[in-house]
C-alpha cells in the first residue's frame, strides 16, 4: 500500500464487502446475479469462511427487508422515495430494486463514493451487459468519475469534507437538483461511518436533516456497522484491519447497544433503534429461511457465531419536520 495515500487502505475495504457478498451468492446464501460483474475474475474468487457467508446474509437479509419496507410505506403513501447510499462501494441494491416489484416506488437512486471507486464502478457497470440493460441510457458524469441515467446517478465524493462544499453542490445543482427535498429519503450507511471522525458524520448527517426539513419531508437512516470495539474480541476486530493499515477515527464513541441510537437522537432524530445481528438471527430471520441456511454448510463454531454476530448492529432512524408523520413510518 502507497504510504502517501493513507486512504488507500480504506478504499480496499469495498474489495472485502463485495467479495463477502459473492461468496455468500455462490454458496447460495443470497441471490444476486449483479455482484459478479463488479468482481474482478469473479469465477476464481474463493469462498468465505461459513461465518462470515451467515454474517453476510444477516446483515443483508435485515437491511433489504428495512429498504422493501421504506419502499412500501411510501407506496402506501402514494408517494415515490429516494435512497442515497453513503459509501456505496460496488453495493448492487439499485439493481436489485429496479427489477423488482418495488421498482415503481423509486424516484432516485444516488450513490456516492471516494473517485476511485466510482470511476471503477461506472468502468464495470458500463462493461456489464446485465447492469447496463437494467439502467438503460446512461451518460458519464464528472469526467468519467461517475454516472447517471434515469434514476440512478453515482457520484464521486469525499465523505469528510464539510457537506457544503462536497455533497450540497453535487445533489443541489441549480440547473436541476438530483435530490428532492419533498420526497421521502432514506440513508444508507452501511459499513462507512467507522472511517469517519464522529463529528464529520454528523456533519453529513445534519446537511440531509436541514435539506429535507425546509420542505417539510422525511428523512430515515439505515446505519450498519461494528461496534463494541472495546472488549476483548473488538480489540481483535480493530487490531486486524489496523495491521492493514485501516484507520478507524468512528470506531470509539460507540461502545455499547444504547450508544448506537443516541447517535441519532442527538443530532435531533425523532426516533431510533438498534438490533445486533445475533439478535436478528435469532428473534427476526424466519425459521424456514434458518433451517434452508443451515444445510448450506457445515458450521461447527456456533458459539464463535454468536461472538461474531454480537459485534456487528443495524441502526435505524427517522427525522421528521412533522411529528405527526414519524408512527407510521417508524413501524
Ligand atoms: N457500503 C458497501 C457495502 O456495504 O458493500 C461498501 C462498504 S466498504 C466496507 C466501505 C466503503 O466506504 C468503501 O467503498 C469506501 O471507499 C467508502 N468510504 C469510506 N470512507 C469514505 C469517505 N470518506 N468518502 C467516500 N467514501 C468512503
Amino acid at each position: 500500500l502507497s504510504s502517501h495515500d493513507p486512504d488507500s487502505a480504506i478504499r480496499l475495504t469495498d474489495a472485502d464487502a463485495a467479495l463477502a457478498r459473492l461468496s455468500a451468492v455462490q454458496k447460495g446464501y443470497l441471490q444476486d446475479s449483479f455482484i459478479k460483474s463488479l468482481v474482478p475474475r469473479s469465477h476464481l474468487q474463493p469462498p468465505r469462511p461459513p461465518l462470515i457467508n451467515i454474517g453476510t446474509f444477516v446483515r443483508a437479509t435485515a437491511i433489504d427487508e428495512l429498504v422493501f419496507q421504506w419502499l412500501q410505506t411510501s407506496a402506501n403513501h402514494g408517494k415515490r422515495c429516494q435512497i442515497v447510499s453513503l459509501g456505496a462501494g460496488s453495493d448492487t441494491r439499485f439493481w436489485r430494486i429496479a427489477t423488482s416489484a418495488h421498482k415503481d416506488a423509486l424516484a432516485a437512486y444516488i450513490e456516492m463514493d471516494f473517485p476511485e471507486i466510482t470511476t471503477k464502478k461506472a468502468m464495470a457497470i458500463k462493461k456489464s451487459k446485465e447492469m447496463s440493460a437494467v439502467l438503460g441510457n446512461s451518460v458519464a458524469a464528472h469526467g468519467g468519475m461517475g454516472l447517471s441515467s434515469g434514476k440512478y446517478h453515482l457520484l464521486p465524493v469525499d465523505l469528510r469534507l464539510p457537506p457544503q462544499d462536497s455533497i450540497d453542490k453535487l445533489l443541489t445543482a441549480e440547473s436541476g437538483p438530483i435530490l428532492s427535498p419533498s420526497l421521502p429519503t432514506l440513508l444508507l450507511f452501511e459499513c462507512v461511518l467507522v472511517y469517519m471522525t464522529p463529528a464529520a458524520s454528523s456533519a453529513v448527517l445534519r446537511w440531509f436533516c436541514d435539506y429535507i426539513s425546509a420542505d417539510g419531508g422525511i428523512l430515515g437512516c439505515i446505519v450498519y456497522e461494528m461496534f463494541r470495539l472495546q472488549d476483548n474480541f473488538g480489540r481483535v476486530m480493530v487490531e486486524n484491519l489496523r495491521a492493514r493499515n485501516v484507520s478507524l477515527p468512528g470506531a470509539a464513541p460507540y461502545p455499547d447497544m444504547a450508544s448506537l441510537p443516541n447517535r441519532f437522537l442527538g443530532i435531533g432524530f425523532t426516533a431510533a433503534h438498534a438490533l445486533t445481528l445475533k439478535e436478528i438471527r435469532k428473534s427476526y430471520i424466519g425459521p424456514s429461511e434458518l433451517q434452508r441456511i443451515a444445510q448450506l454448510e457445515l458450521v461447527d463454531e456456533l458459539e464463535e457465531l454468536d461472538l461474531v454476530l454480537e459485534h456487528y448492529a443495524i441502526t435505524w432512524g427517522i427525522y421528521a419536520s412533522q411529528s405527526t408523520l414519524v408512527a407510521d413510518w417508524e413501524s
